[in-house]
């Protein structure tokens, strides 16, 4: 087995969605129809099994739209590999929170801010800070593992520290957090993201607090850099900076992982490196995701650091790092170019 195993797919079952966030990959909406039918899906399922056992995410737009959504967990782990729900958790309610707990081995909730106004505006609908929580709840009592990620951009950047501490307070095994990418209807965002100068702040706030943090795991995503600044950071200050491993992780200590130990499959069939992606290697109604995942020059190119732009392909931190490819793309149209956050 090489080094490139495939550890973590996102696999998006639909791309209906009962909110409309402003940022979302998928410009998901009621009005879409879901395009593979379970048969589809199974069969993709059935195909990767044979060579590798990663974490399979259910996701979406909302996977639990999908009234399929528990047989397809049921095949994932009949196939032995573990399964996870992504959903916004509007929908979980008394009744289908064991039916989750039972069919899923972790699930993951959207929480991008730490207040109703905050959370609910960033999403689009009102009402959906107060679901998400309840969802958070019903998890916690059924005992399943959740994961709180949370988007940020200008507009709830202020809130960062206080949405890691609901995150806390309401028993999240971990918390992600993201630095959008501009894809989907996140392409309109550009003048709303993060500052590179304040990504570096926020980065490094987050070294701190991960020094601090043995409680919840905690990991900023699609933030590739911070590898980098760890290290820098670790090295001015003389700590021996050891991270904790996650239970369920992408694998792996590099910053970006995408078309290396991850894919994303689309609602569409449409297989990318990761789900902020652009372009798409292959689809599965096409061509195995195997061929996809061995042999596609997209996946190929990924894994090839060497061929980066000059700046990652000489930096001492390339293979902890690599820059954010799909953001490169968003921003030069060329995948491999420079990560236009890269602050070394
Ligand atoms: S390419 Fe960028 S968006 Fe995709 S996984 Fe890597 S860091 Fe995240
Ligand atoms: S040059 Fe590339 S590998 Fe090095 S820190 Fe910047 S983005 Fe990461």
């Amino acid at each position: 087995m090489n080094s490139f195993e495939l550890k973590w797919l996102a696999f998006e079952i639909t791309p209906r969605c009962n909110l409309n966030c402003v940022h979302c990959r998928t410009n998901a909406s009621m009005n879409l129809k879901d395009r593979l039918g379970y048969k589809e899906i199974i069969n993709v399922i059935d195909e990767i099994s044979k060579e590798f056992k990663p974490v399979v995410v259910l996701t979406g737009g909302e996977p639990l739209l999908r009234s399929d959504v528990f047989d397809i967990a049921q095949y994932v782990r009949k196939k032995g590999m573990r399964v996870g729900l992504a959903t916004n958790g509007t929908l979980v309610n008394e009744r289908n929170a064991k039916e989750i707990k039972e069919n899923f081995d972790v699930a993951s909730l959207s929480i991008d801010g730490s207040s109703a106004s905050v959370h609910d505006n960033f999403r689009g609908v009102k009402g959906a800070f107060d679901a998400t929580l309840k969802a958070a709840d019903l998890f916690k009592k059924e005992g399943l593992s959740f994961i709180i990620n949370s988007s940020f951009t200008k507009r709830n950047q202020h809130d960062i520290e206080n949405t890691y501490k609901l995150a806390k307070k309401i028993g999240a095994d971990a918390w992600y957090m993201f630095i959008i990418v501009p894809t989907g209807r996140g392409k309109d965002i550009f003048d709303e993201l993060i500052s590179k100068e304040d990504y570096r702040e926020i980065l490094k706030w987050h070294f701190y607090l991960e020094l601090k943090e043995k409680e919840m795991f905690i990991r900023p995503t699609c933030a590739p850099e911070y590898y980098a600044l760890c290290d820098m950071e670790a090295k001015k200050q003389k700590i021996d900076f050891k991270r904790r491993n996650l239970k369920f992780s992408t694998g792996g200590a590099k910053g970006c992982i995408a078309g290396q130990k991850i894919a994303f499959i689309g609602y569409d069939g449409e297989v990318k490196p990761c789900s902020y992606f652009l372009r798409s290697a292959g689809n599965v109604l096409e061509t195995g995701f195997l061929e996809i995942w061995h042999n596609s020059k997209i996946f190929k190119d990924m894994r090839d650091f060497q061929n980066y732009n000059k700046k990652c392909a000489t930096c001492r931190y390339i293979n902890v790092c690599g820059g954010c490819r799909a953001r490169a793309d968003a921003y030069f149209g060329d995948y491999m170019a420079v990560d236009p956050y890269c602050f070394v």
